[in-house]
């Protein structure tokens, strides 16, 4: 009886995870070089904890599926439900509530302060960033809180693009250009998996490197080759890495 009871217990709690799971296909880890974030028309302003250092920071980690579903011609420009369908999951309901607490993360506030900084002039406080991130994509990864932000602190440690970068001699100037394929080469050599660049412009025009999107299995713990190719909004074959 009581073997059966336990059964029961088991199986239920397994049909409530897998039913409340989301069923994405990789996440997309979003590292921004901040020098390209500050120096275009929009500008950028510091965080109330001082100047980030020369360093790739954290945009986000995004669950995304491998496909797109239900295409619509007809959908809304606001709808994320565009011509190509929906691409990611986004803002999830959870059952332990959607809100991110500052508790719960409060051993990694001095790391994130460091590695995921806000550069947005609406508010010097990371932490708004890192709870819209976790509302916007975080509780749409099946994971805690506190393992999401964990996880990707570990991704970016275990694969320091700067450095990775300037081992290939790809170092910040405002005056050298490199070849996206040199940038490219470089990563995936490094990590083992190939990465989506992304580039933007600078006032003058100039196409820089902006965001590197690395994909990540479902655990957000092993980088995988990205399954998809996006647009990249580099023009021509080289950019360049501004000084910060
Ligand atoms: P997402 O909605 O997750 O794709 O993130 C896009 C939003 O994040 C935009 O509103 C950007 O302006 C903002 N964003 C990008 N980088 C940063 C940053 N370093 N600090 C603060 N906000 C940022």
């Amino acid at each position: 009886m009581k073997l059966a009871v336990a059964c029961g217990l088991v199986l239920s709690s397994l049909l409530a995870v897998s039913s409340t799971a989301e069923q994405f296909d990789f996440f997309y880890f979003v590292q921004q070089w901040p020098g390209s974030f500050c120096d275009t028309w929009r500008g950028c302003c510091f965080p109330d904890t001082g100047k980030p250092a020369a360093d790739f920071g954290i945009h986000g980690l995004w669950p995304n599926y491998a496909q797109c579903h239900g295409g619509d011609d007809d959908a809304s420009f606001f709808s994320i439900v565009g011509r190509r369908g929906k691409c990611w999951p986004e803002y999830c309901e959870r059952e332990d509530g959607n809100a991110l607490s500052p508790w719960e993360i409060r051993d990694l506030v001095a790391s994130l302060g460091r590695n995921w900084p806000t550069l947005s002039c609406r508010s010097g406080d990371s932490f708004e960033f890192w709870s819209y991130e976790w509302k916007k994509h975080g509780t749409c990864s099946n994971l805690r809180p506190h393992d999401y932000f964990a996880r990707a602190l570990a991704l970016k440690a275990a694969h320091n693009l700067t450095a990775i970068l300037a081992a290939a001699g790809i170092v910040p100037s405002d005056t050298e250009t490199y070849s996206l394929s040199s940038v490219s080469d470089a990563i995936a050599a490094a990590t083992g998996a190939t990465a989506n660049l992304q580039c933007n412009r600078d006032k003058d025009g100039q196409t820089q490197l902006y965001q590197v999107f690395q994909c990540v299995d479902r655990e957000a713990k092993k980088l995988i080759d990205c399954p998809l190719h996006m647009r990249s909004r580099c023009s021509g074959d080289r950019v360049k890495l501004p000084l910060f």
